[in-house]
């Protein structure tokens, strides 16, 4: 929306003060495209509701993958840019009203990802033994949101798991608890997370996926690495990997498709091997009801048929499959933030090239990038390009003249601090990051994953105490 010329942001007097909602992989995308560029100005605070920086590269990649969890290198070199400030321990909407964040910014971007896990709608989804994959990875990479004890019960019943959904979420859950505990000793992940996952008594994981294995949305490099585990061994029914229905067919013409249907068939000769965890990947199962009564006890699957549109179509069939730990990964969700709402029905926040439209209309100042712009998918990578359109329109936006200058052109800092608020500061999360490095030397890894808020803010507290000591 265009505003009269004299009221235009003038980048020439100040910088454009733009604060990013969301510290994970498309906020700190989004602040690198802001900070290296120099056609305007830039002054950019990222706001986390955590106390530490990162999102999903800290919560959701999984442990055991230590090369992609190193980008958090490659994402701290923008928390240390000189354009760029950190404020973790904020949540926006809650702590600081939108409208307050604001009236002190020329602009703001929502990159808050997607938090919420997919639900199935079926009966017994709630019984104890039932987790959703949010649940066990939040708790695995230590979140400080986790359900521990919720988490540490079900794993602790968990002999038969079954996974629900056949995407990288799903092959994560599934490769995590069926390592043997020496293949996670040199991870992140906190202590208490190691002995439980060492004393869950599994023995078997069956990961299923409602349509044949040519329309999985699992990719490659994560389905093979399955077969690599140490003591595990991957079952697969080689009824399952023929190609049924046109859109199967289609799908595995794609060379991607065809490396995992290769994958596939490569195990099927595969036995049960005494002492090894069972890996079982079945398809054309949908889940119907989970069993209890008090907990999980099984879980009723109906056989599908392709449908010429792809989509699983009930046959009728049913199975009763004995579970004691399900694990439902579905995908996520995205939910609003008090004053920003999202679409119904996409679960994301509707924009045009980044965007956010209110009322169908371009509402000034305001842009999302990430998950809540384009859904949950792709990888971490994907938030790059998707975080550099976004700027790219902001950066228009400027240069056209359509951003209303910020009313209170306040440091955000003395806003924060006069609400009462004690954000994590980029030396405080040194701090943490220190501290993790301390733990985790005390085991022989490189670092040790602070779980606990209270621990968290502590450690970032020894920050500003040393620096008023010194
Ligand atoms: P996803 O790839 O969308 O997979 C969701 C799975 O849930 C699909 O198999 C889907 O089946 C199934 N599903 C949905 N509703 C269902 C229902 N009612 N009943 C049965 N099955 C149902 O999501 P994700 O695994 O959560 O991953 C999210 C994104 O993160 C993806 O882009 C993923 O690639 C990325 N990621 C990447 C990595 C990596 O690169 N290593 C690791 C983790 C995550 P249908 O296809 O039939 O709907």
């Amino acid at each position: 929306m265009a505003v009269a010329r004299d009221l235009v942001v003038s980048p020439a007097d100040s910088p454009l003060r733009v604060a990013i909602v969301g510290a994970g992989p498309a906020g700190v995308y989004a602040a690198e495209a802001l900070a290296e560029q120099d056609a305007v100005p830039v002054a950019v605070d990222i706001i986390d509701r955590l106390p530490t920086p990162f999102g999903l590269v800290r919560y959701g990649i999984a442990p055991d993958h230590l090369k992609m969890r190193g980008l958090r290198a490659t994402l701290q070199r923008t928390l240390d840019h000189p354009r760029v400030r950190f404020f973790g321990n904020v949540e926006v909407g809650v702590d600081l009203p939108l409208a307050l964040l604001r009236a002190h910014v020329d602009a703001v971007i929502y990159t808050y990802g997607a938090a919420d896990a997919g639900r199935l709608g079926i009966d017994g989804e709630e019984l104890p033994g039932s987790l959703t994959a949010l649940d066990l990875v939040s708790w695995y990479c230590g979140h400080p949101d986790a359900d521990r004890a919720t988490v540490e019960e079900a794993l602790s019943h968990a002999r038969s798991v079954v996974v629900i959904g056949v995407g990288n979420v799903a092959l994560d859950v599934a490769r995590v608890l069926a390592r043997a505990p020496e293949e996670l000793q040199l991870t992140e992940m906190p202590q208490h997370v190691l002995d439980a996952l060492a004393d869950a008594p599994v023995e078997q994981v069956t990961v299923i996926g409602r349509r044949g294995p040519a329309l999985a949305s699992f990719t490659t490099q994560e389905l093979r690495e399955l077969g690599r585990l140490q003591s595990a061994v991957v079952l697969v029914d080689p009824h399952d990997l023929e190609p049924l229905g046109a859109a199967e067919e289609q799908a595995a013409a794609e060379s991607a498709v065809a490396r995992n249907l290769a994958a596939l068939r490569g195990w099927v000769e595969h036995e049960p091997s005494p002492g090894a965890v069972r890996l079982s990947l079945r398809f054309r199962w949908r889940p119907v009801r989970l069993l209890g009564p008090d907990r999980v006890r099984a879980l009723e699957l109906e056989r599908t048929a392709a449908g010429a549109d792809g989509r699983a179509v009930d046959t009728g069939e049913l199975e009763v499959l004995p579970a004691d730990l399900v694990v439902r990964s579905v995908g996520y969700r995205g939910t609003s933030l008090p004053g920003l709402p999202v679409d119904e029905r996409t679960q994301t926040v509707t924009h045009t090239a980044g965007r956010v439209l209110r009322d169908g209309r371009p509402s000034t100042g305001e842009y999302v990038a990430g998950w809540i712009k384009r859904g949950p998918s792709g990888v971490v990578g994907t938030n790059k390009h998707d975080a550099k359109e976004t700027v790219a329109s902001l950066l228009e936006d400027v240069a056209a003249g359509a951003l209303a200058p910020c009313r209170q052109p306040e440091d955000l800092l003395t806003v924060l601090t006069r609400q009462g608020l004690h954000p994590v500061l980029l030396e405080n999360w040194g701090a943490i990051d220190a501290a993790e490095e301390a733990l985790g030397a005390t085991h022989g890894r490189d670092r040790t994953t602070l779980h606990d808020r209270n621990t968290l803010l502590a450690a970032a507290r020894l920050a500003a105490a040393n620096r008023e000591d010194g």
